[in-house]
């Protein structure tokens, strides 16, 4: 009755997995773009597991290595093809987070969020549980809820629970045994159709106030939660899987401009949330007792899905520009600070029913 392939399909996944360890980075660099102007070149040279970047100022190369570098001519399908294992490791109850870190313009929202010619880790990945439901249906049945959040200057808000037409609902995170975010809205989905369709609405909110969009999304953070809860049929046991899709605010530093108003307290804001991010990471990396997860918002809330009992994955965007270059290096600095984590191997969420 079990689909034994399937299940030896599994072991072998969550095998890789932990070979691989349970922090991942993968480097993206996006094309040369026509809005770069033509006389931008390339400073970035890519291969399989390193990317040279030439400073040209400084005249010098400097060179990292990652497990994976996806290059100029990389397909977002390529891409998910080594996001693909995480799903499976969702439904088997892990929590995962898969962020997108970069600079504005190096191509973040295209890797998460894509187009609908085109579509990036949030969609596909959403689509591979579906695929995998159904793979397993015989044995389990699992309910998809899906949340969508956005942390602004620090403060969190419900994209697909805001009810008023010219007002985000804001959210308080509550920390006790475990976390939880009381009136945040889960909507139910069965269908990669039902998906695209409750993204939608989210990203849509987020324009809500906002003078322009563009510039509002480069600076807030998009969180897409999905909550799987499986039963297994025979045993009746109940396993609770987290995913959470994260499509940050940029990283550019602060400009010589921003030294004040409301756009400096944006800046500071992003700098205090990534870099609460990076501090969580370096904290686990090296064990330490403390992990300072209340140090933002965004620690805050995915406190229960970084660490020993998850599995994260940060895609690092860059722009392969020569104008880009101090920011391209300042976000391979911080990959390579992330990229160093060696946790314990991760367990599964269980639940007794
Ligand atoms: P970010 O979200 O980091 O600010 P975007 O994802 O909006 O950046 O990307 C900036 C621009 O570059 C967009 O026009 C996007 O379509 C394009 N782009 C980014 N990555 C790629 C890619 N891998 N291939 C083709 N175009 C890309
Ligand atoms: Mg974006």
């Amino acid at each position: 009755k079990y689909n034994k392939e399937a299940k030896e399909r599994r072991k072998l996944f969550n095998e890789l997995q932990d070979l691989k360890g349970n922090i991942r980075v993968y480097v993206r660099v996006r094309p040369i773009l026509p809005s770069d102007g033509s006389t931008q070149g390339s400073c970035i040279e890519t291969g399989i597991d390193e990317i040279r970047v030439r400073n040209v100022e400084e005249k010098k190369t400097f060179k990292y290595e990652f497990e994976k570098v996806f290059g100029v001519e990389s397909m977002q399908s390529q891409v998910f093809e080594d996001v693909k294992p995480l799903a499976t490791s969702i439904l088997d109850g892990y929590n995962v987070c898969i962020f997108a870190y970069g600079q504005t313009g190096s191509g973040k929202t295209h890797t998460m969020e894509g187009n609908p010619k085109d579509r990036g880790v949030n969609y596909r990945t959403l689509s591979e549980l579906f695929r995998i439901k159904e793979e397993r249906k015989q044995d389990f049945s699992f309910d998809i809820n899906v949340a969508v959040m956005e942390i602004y200057n620090e403060t969190l808000f419900d994209l697909l629970g805001s009810s008023k037409e010219k007002e985000k609902k804001k959210l308080e995170i509550l920390m006790s045994k475990e976390i939880s975010v009381p009136g945040l809205l889960l909507v139910p989905v069965n269908s990669p159709e039902d998906v695209i369709n409750t993204l939608q609405g989210g990203y849509k909110s987020r324009a809500v106030g906002a003078n322009n969009i563009n510039e509002h999304s480069s600076r807030s953070h998009c969180i897409v939660s999905v909550y799987v809860t499986a039963i297994n049929l025979t045993t009746k046991q109940k396993t609770i899987g987290k995913l959470h899709l994260i499509d940050l605010a940029g990283s550019e530093r602060l400009k010589r401009t921003e030294t004040t108003g409301d756009r400096m307290k944006e800046s500071m804001a992003i700098n205090k949330s990534l870099s609460a991010l990076g501090d969580v990471i370096s904290a686990l990396a090296s064990k330490k007792p403390h992990i300072p997860f209340r140090n933002s918002k965004l620690t805050s809330l995915l406190q229960d899905s970084l660490g020993g009992n998850s599995k994260t994955l940060m895609f690092v965007n860059v722009s392969p520009t020569i104008e880009s270059c101090p920011e391209t290096l300042c976000s391979l600095g911080f990959a390579a600070r992330v990229k160093t984590v060696e946790m314990g191997k991760a367990e599964k969420n269980t639940v007794k029913a």
